[in-house]
C-alpha cells in the first residue's frame, strides 16, 4: 500500500490530513488521487458513501488550484444542500494550510445574493447543487471557463432527483479539456448517457464489486404482520440500548407518525422530512449529529446528504419502493471501516423485494428472530451494568454528600444495593415486557400453510373435536385469567345469539374450545381479531394441531413450542393477572430517560 506522499499529495495538504488522523490512503484514494493529479483524465468510480471518496477527489483538485487566479477552477456537483455543505467543509479542512484558497458552497434555499457577492470576490472551488448553480449561470454571475476538474458526486442520486437536464446544461459550459470524475453508488442507465456525452475513455474504478453493498454492513430482515411493525421497531430499539440510527419510512406522513409515536413512548427520537422548514430540518440534523437524538425517523430524500459516520443501525420501516434506494439507505451505516446493521422490518409480501435487493447488493440477508422480552431485559440490564462500570465519578463533587449517603444506606449490603440500583432503572422495562405479547415473526411458507389450513378446514370438524363440533384454538389461557365461564362469556360477547359451546381445554397460555359446526364460520369471523382491552384475539381452526405443540412452523407463538421465547418465562401470569385478567396493553412502554449520550 502506498502512502499519501507516494501518491503525490503535496506537503500543505499532507499536514492537514495528518492532523485529521488520515494515516494511510483508503483504496478509492489510492486509485483516484494520482489519476486526477494528471491532465485530461476521466474517471467513473463505483463507490459507496463512507469509502473515503471526498478525500479521493478533494485532495487532487485542491492541489491543482492556482490560488493567484481568482476564478473557479474546480466544480463539484452533488444532490443535496447537506452534502454540499459537508463536501465544502471537508475541502476547507484539507486546504487549511493552502493560503488564500476559497471554497464556496452554492445551494438552494439560502440567499443567492450573498453567494453572488462571494463569487464576485473570487473563489477557487465551487461545490454546488445543480439547480442553484444553473440559476447563477443564467444570471451570468459564475464563469466556468477556467474549470480544470469536474466532480459529479452521488450521480445516481442527482439523476433520481430529476437533475439530468440541469447537469447537461452545466456540463455544456465547462471547457472540454478538463478532468471529470463521476461517483455513484449504483450504475443506472442514465449515467451511461452522461458518460458517453461528456467523458473520454473514462477509467472505471470499482471499489468492491459492481453495485455491491458495503462489506461492513450486516443485512437482517424481520418479517412481521403489518399490525406488529411498530412493536417490532420498538423491540429492536430496546434490544440495542446504544442504538444510533436512522429509521427510514416511505412517506412524510408515516415518518411523522412513527416519530410521534416513538417520542410519545419515551424514545429519544425525532423526524426529518420535506414538510419541515429548512430551519427545522437543520435543527433536527444538528441534534442528531451531536447525538442528542438516538433515532432519526426520515424519508429517503430528507436524509440524503446527512453525513454521519458512526451510525450503528439503519432501520427500514418497510422496504423502499425503489430497490436501489436500499443501497443508499444501508450505506449510511458501516462507514469509515466501522461495522453496521441494516435492519428491514417488512411484510411477507415484500419477500420478493428482499431477493431483488440481495441480487443488487450481492449479499444475503439474515432472517432475524425477534428478541423476546426476556432477552431485551437482559440486554438492558447488562448495558446498565456496563454504564455503572464505566461512569466517570466526579470525586470532588460527590465527596461532601458521601457521608450522608453512606449513613442512609449502611443497613444494606453490597448485593442489596446492586439489586436496587438495577431495579430502579429497569423495573418499568421488565414490567412492560412481562406483559407484552411476543411478536410473531412470519415466513412465507407458514403464511401459506396457515391460509391453506384455514381454507381446507373451514366448516369442518377439527381433528380432536366431538361429532358435530369444530375445535378452535384461542391465544388466551389460564395465565390471562381465562377460565371456562369467562371463555363462554367471551364467545357470546363476540358472536350474536347463543352459541353452543362444546369441550373447553384451558392451557396456561392458550386454549382450545369447540362450537357447533353450523356456528363455526361465524365464530371465526367474529372472534378472530376482536380487540379486548388492547389485545387482539387470535382464533384459529385447530385441525391438525397436536395439543401442546404445533406441526405448523409459523403458527401462533404458543404453538412453536420453543419454550424460551414464551412470555411465561417472566413468571406465573395467573398470579399477576388475578385482579385484572384482561388488562394487558402492548402499546405503552416504560418511559426511557431522554438522552443516553
Ligand atoms: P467519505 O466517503 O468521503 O464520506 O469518507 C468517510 C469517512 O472516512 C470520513 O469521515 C472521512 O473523514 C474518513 N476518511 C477518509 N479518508 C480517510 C483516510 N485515509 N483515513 C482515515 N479516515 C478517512
Amino acid at each position: 500500500m502506498k502512502t499519501f506522499e507516494e501518491l503525490g499529495v503535496a506537503a500543505p495538504i499532507l499536514r492537514a490530513i495528518q492532523e485529521m488522523g488520515y494515516e494511510s490512503p483508503m483504496p478509492v484514494q489510492e486509485e483516484v488521487i494520482p489519476f486526477l493529479l494528471g491532465e485530461d483524465n476521466d474517471v467513473i468510480a463505483l463507490a459507496q458513501t463512507g469509502t473515503g471518496k471526498t478525500a479521493a477527489f478533494g485532495l487532487p483538485i485542491l492541489q491543482k488550484i492556482d490560488v493567484n487566479l481568482y476564478q473557479p477552477q474546480a466544480l463539484v456537483l452533488c444532490p443535496t444542500r447537506e452534502l454540499c455543505l459537508q463536501i465544502a467543509d471537508d475541502l476547507n479542512d484539507y486546504s487549511k494550510y493552502i493560503d488564500g484558497l476559497k471554497v464556496l458552497p452554492v445551494y438552494g434555499g439560502s440567499s443567492i445574493e450573498s453567494q453572488i457577492k462571494t463569487l464576485k470576490r473570487g473563489v477557487h472551488v465551487v461545490v454546488a447543487t445543480p439547480g442553484r448553480l444553473l440559476d447563477l449561470m443564467n444570471r451570468k454571475t459564475v464563469d466556468l471557463g477556467m474549470i480544470k476538474n469536474v466532480i459529479l458526486d452521488e450521480a445516481d442520486e442527482m439523476l433520481n432527483m430529476g437533475f439530468t437536464e440541469s447537469i447537461n446544461a452545466i456540463l455544456a459550459e465547462v471547457p472540454p479539456a478538463r478532468n471529470m470524475l463521476l461517483f455513484s453508488a449504483t450504475m443506472p442507465q442514465g449515467i451511461a448517457g452522461i458518460t458517453r456525452k461528456y467523458m473520454k475513455n473514462p477509467k472505471e474504478i470499482v471499489i468492491g464489486k459492481k453495485n455491491e453493498g458495503n462489506k461492513n454492513i450486516k443485512h437482517v430482515y424481520y418479517m412481521v404482520q403489518a399490525r406488529d411493525k411498530y412493536l417490532a421497531l420498538k423491540r429492536i430499539a430496546d434490544y440495542y440500548p446504544n442504538i444510533y440510527g436512522i429509521v427510514f419510512c416511505r412517506t412524510r406522513k408515516e415518518t411523522q407518525e412513527i416519530a410521534d409515536k416513538l417520542i410519545q413512548d419515551g424514545y429519544n427520537a425525532d423526524s426529518l422530512h420535506g414538510e419541515l422548514s429548512q430551519a427545522q430540518r437543520d435543527y433536527v440534523m444538528q441534534k442528531f449529529r451531536v447525538k442528542n437524538i438516538q433515532l432519526l425517523v426520515a424519508t429517503d430524500v430528507a436524509a440524503r446528504g446527512l453525513d454521519v459516520d458512526d451510525l450503528t443501525h439503519v432501520i427500514n420501516y418497510g422496504l423502499p419502493d425503489e430497490t436501489e434506494s436500499y443501497t443508499h439507505r444501508s450505506g449510511r451505516t458501516g462507514r469509515a471501516g466501522k461495522t453496521g446493521i441494516s435492519i428491514s422490518i417488512c411484510h411477507v409480501k415484500e419477500k420478493g423485494k428482499i431477493r431483488q435487493i440481495e441480487h443488487i447488493i450481492n449479499k444475503q440477508f439474515e432472517k432475524g428472530e425477534m428478541p423476546t422480552g426476556k432477552e431485551i431485559c437482559e440486554k438492558q440490564i447488562f448495558n446498565l451494568v456496563d454504564q455503572i462500570e464505566k461512569v466517570k465519578v466526579d470525586e470532588d463533587e460527590i465527596a461532601a454528600l458521601l457521608p450522608s449517603i453512606f449513613r442512609k444506606l449502611e443497613w444494606l449490603d453490597k448485593e442489596d444495593i446492586i439489586k436496587r440500583m438495577v431495579s430502579l432503572e429497569l423495573n418499568r422495562m421488565i414490567d412492560y415486557y412481562k406483559d407484552a405479547d411476543e411478536i410473531q415473526v412470519v415466513d412465507e411458507r407458514s403464511e401459506r400453510r396457515n391460509r391453506d389450513s384455514g381454507e381446507r378446514s373451514s366448516g369442518r370438524r377439527g381433528a380432536n373435536a366431538e361429532e358435530g363440533f369444530v375445535r378452535f384454538f384461542l391465544n388466551f389461557g389460564k395465565s390471562d385469567g381465562l377460565y371456562p365461564n369467562q371463555l363462554i362469556e367471551l364467545v357470546n360477547k363476540c358472536v350474536p345469539g347463543k352459541v353452543r359451546i362444546g369441550k373447553i381445554d384451558l392451557r396456561d397460555n392458550f386454549s382450545f374450545f369447540e362450537v357447533e359446526d353450523s356456528e363455526a364460520n361465524l365464530v371465526m369471523k367474529k372472534m378472530n381479531g376482536y380487540e379486548l382491552e388492547g389485545r387482539r384475539l387470535s382464533v384459529e381452526f385447530a385441525q391438525g394441531k397436536k395439543e401442546g405443540g404445533s406441526n405448523r412452523g409459523g403458527g401462533s407463538r404458543e404453538y412453536k413450542g420453543s419454550g424460551n421465547r414464551n412470555r411465561s418465562s417472566f413468571g406465573p401470569r395467573s398470579e399477576r393477572n388475578k385482579d385484572k385478567p384482561w388488562r394487558r396493553s402492548t402499546s405503552d412502554r416504560p418511559a426511557r430517560k431522554k438522552s443516553r449520550y
